[in-house]
């Protein structure tokens, strides 16, 4: 087939770099002796000196020599966590990423020889695996950001190391500055900066010009492997590259790179169809794992497990397994230098996931992962030249990329009120911080002066993108909170909707019969009644007849459970509407205005346009609303892909986007009876003419 006219091509077309691997072997120590073998162990009491004697230290080293786990347990030995008998002073370490916080939590109990969530506990959104006497605690560094909200000094720790900050991910950045103010008011707090590539310098001198310390590396060289011509599937051809290295290549196991969760589960099973096929003609097992960050955890843990002699692993990884968690045993690197990025959108005024190619320092970290245990390669799937000449050396940090609406919620929330003067390490453009504010001020957080309401306030206190926050809150009159809140847990799990391949069709037709009228957001509400209604645990049956995932249920379930209690924590009303669903699409309205939509009949297809902004947006094929064609619809993201789709969408009648956001809509029919039908946005208040608010306003919101 054309295919594997293509595979062929693929392999014949590798350029050699180097020659002659030979491989280290494998060995099995105990629990002290791989602590003490790791590189970071020769550094262990440099390094608690230097903290001792520092507020800020910046720590680099190869991923894998011993940071994440290691350091924090160093300054628990040496006793950081006392605090003369009071209170433990915690000793806090943040992960840009949910999977590498709770997977290294879990290691570190296993070395301390404890039950996780005692000594070593971890936090991360809507799970607190933590207990009265953790000492040592794994986080997201989104968690410790909004830790600042209630305690900006961080007066419950010791220590506090902010890792992976290479990765610079916005809440890291914002954290930078927040701690630097921090050891100003709380001279006893340390902070230390650590990562495996890292541009030290620039770290050291923007913590006051704090000691840099360097972990020796441990490497083995990697022979790098380009293609000669440029790929164009380059999923197609990752998958020929394994197949070529199982049956050619000598022990070791694979990893490669891919960019999300739908793309690395259909490649397991690509993988699988075709090693069943090979049968026995080769040798060795070849076993297929994924790694991604919404995998369950007791499937994560199986990629640590050590490989079965005679048999190979191939791990299908995301970005995550390029500097976050470490896997041993790993000689083959396939990397088709792509990674999926949260970009926005200036232009949509949304944040879209993106397939995007990687950053030279990225494809190295990369290759890296592929001489630890001993010397490998690295099949990277792009030519030699475009590494040179198309790759950025570094990725650009995720403050001057996202949309900011959620990180100046909390700054202003902190108290920080002139955040365009706020000590970003790379402050992010003056225009995208604007914008943030003006999203802000669209929804009731901020006036028009640019200062926090008290409605601001209270959508800070609730973990998730502000719109669904005011959904939540500023709507108790319309009394459906408690609906709310179980379609915002639902938005905040992976997809509750199992469709397999080969049962779509059957998929799809139990799917339709949780569909609702008005669209998305009530199809979601009224699958977990149902889950419900069939007996919560009791209902692995139900979720098996249903093409639901159980596991995404039960995580809903749970962040359903944290909201209530957040919502109680602050004696915000629950309230449950029942059937009358208007005042939940009421509810979504109101948050949701700005992602407002109409059917665009002039087209031979019936797109959308969004109101706000007039891009072509089109509904989503797994929409309960798609081929229904009403006529206004909200939608909760754009997802870009071939097009622009709306996802999670539900209908609205145009009066209440009137109502709801009577400064940005007007009615524009003045025909009595149809008054209100007919609706347009106030444009001098948006897109086409939004300079002029923000000029007029940018002095104001400077303040
Ligand atoms: P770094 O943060 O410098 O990248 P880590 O502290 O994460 O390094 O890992 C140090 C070593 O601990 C790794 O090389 C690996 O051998 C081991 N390790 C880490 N996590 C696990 C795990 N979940 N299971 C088994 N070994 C692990
Ligand atoms: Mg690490």
């Amino acid at each position: 087939s054309k295919r594997d006219e293509a595979t062929n091509a693929v392999i014949t077309e590798w350029t050699r770099t180097q020659k002659n691997i030979q491989y280290g072997k494998r060995t099995s120590l105990s629990m002290k002796e791989q602590r003490e073998s790791l590189p970071i162990f020769a550094m262990r009491e440099q390094i608690v000196k230097t903290i001792k004697d520092n507020q800020f230290v910046v720590i680099v080293g190869e991923t894998g020599s011993g940071k994440t786990t290691q350091i924090v347990q160093y300054l628990y030995e040496e006793g950081f966590t006392k605090n003369n008998g009071d209170h433990i002073k915690m000793v806090g370490c943040t992960q840009p990423r949910r999977v590498a916080a709770v997977s290294v939590a879990k290691r570190v109990a296993e070395e301390v020889g404890l039950k996780l969530g005692e000594t070593v506990g971890y936090t991360i959104r809507f799970e607190d695996n933590t207990g009265p006497n953790t000492a040592i605690k794994y986080m997201t560094d989104g968690m410790l950001e909004r830790e600042a909200l209630n305690d900006p000094d961080m007066k419950r720790y010791s220590v506090i190391m902010l890792d992976e900050a290479h990765e610079r991910t916005i809440a890291t950045d914002v954290l930078f500055a927040l701690l630097k103010k921090a050891v100003v008011n709380n001279p006893q707090l340390k902070v230390i900066v650590t990562s495996a590539t890292l541009d030290s310098n620039k770290f050291a001198k923007y913590f006051n010009n704090c000691p840099i310390l360097q972990i020796p590396g441990r490497t083995f060289p990697v022979e790098i492997l380009y293609t000669k011509e440029p790929e164009t599937d380059y999923l197609a051809s990752a998958l020929d590259s394994v197949m070529q290295i199982h049956m050619l290549e000598g022990p070791g196991d694979i990893l490669v790179f891919l960019t999300g969760k739908e793309e690395i589960d259909t490649s397991c099973e690509v993988l699988y169809e075709r090693v069943q096929q090979l049968g026995k003609s080769v040798g060795s097992e070849l076993i297929i794992l994924p790694v991604y960050s919404s995998l369950p955890s007791e499937m994560q843990s199986r990629i640590f497990e050590p490989t079965p002699n005679g048999s190979r692993k191939v791990i299908l990884a995301t970005n995550i397994a390029e500097t976050s968690i470490t896997i041993d045993g790993i000689y083959y690197v396939v990397d088709p230098g792509f990674v999926k990025l949260n970009v926005y959108d200036s232009r949509l005024g949304m944040d879209s996931l993106m397939v995007t190619p990687i950053s030279q320092a990225q494809a190295n970290q990369r290759s890296g992962r592929a001489g630890r245990t001993g010397p490998g390669k690295c099949y990277r799937l792009y030519t030699e030249e475009s590494f040179q000449k198309d790759m950025q050396p570094n990725s650009l940090p995720e403050i001057q990329r996202q949309n900011l609406a959620h990180t100046i919620l909390m700054l202003k929330a902190i108290g920080i009120n002139d955040v365009l003067h706020f000590d970003f390490m790379d402050p992010p453009a003056l225009k995208s911080m604007v914008a943030a504010l003006q999203d802000l001020f669209v929804i009731s957080a901020l006036d028009s002066e640019g200062s926090l309401t008290s409605l601001g306030r209270k959508m800070a206190d609730f973990p998730m993108e502000p719109a669904l926050a005011k959904c939540l809150i500023s709507l108790a009159e319309y009394g459906c909170s408690d609906e709310i809140m179980t379609i915002v847990a639902m938005l905040s799990v992976q997809t509750v909707f199992f469709r397999p391949k080969e049962e779509m069709k059957a998929a799809d037709q139990r799917k339709a019969r949780f569909h609702h009228s008005s669209g998305d957001h009530v199809t979601l509400l009224n699958v977990y009644r149902g889950w419900v209604s069939s007996g919560h645990g009791h209902g692995s049956q139900w979720c098996k007849q249903n093409y639901i995932h159980e596991r995404s249920m039960k995580r809903a379930q749970e962040v359903r459970r944290q909201l209530t209690q957040i919502m109680k924590r602050y004696h915000q009303p629950i309230i449950l509407c029942g059937n009358d669903f208007n005042k939940v699409r009421w509810a979504l309205c109101a948050g949701f205005f700005k992602n407002s939509a109409k059917r665009d009949n002039s087209g031979n297809e019936t797109n959308y346009k969004t109101l706000i902004g007039e891009t072509p947006v089109v509904m989503h094929p797994s929409s309960a609303l798609f081929g229904k064609k009403p006529e206004y619809v909200i939608y909760h993201t754009l997802l870009m892909t071939t097009k622009e789709y709306m996802h999670c969408a539900t209908t609205v009648e145009p009066q209440w986007l009137v109502e709801c956001a009577p400064e940005f809509f007007q009615a524009v029919d003045t025909n009595e009876r149809q008054k209100n039908e007919k609706i347009q946005p106030l444009f001098n208040r948006f897109t086409k003419d939004q300079n002029s608010w923000r000029l007029s306003n940018q002095k104001k919101l400077r303040r």
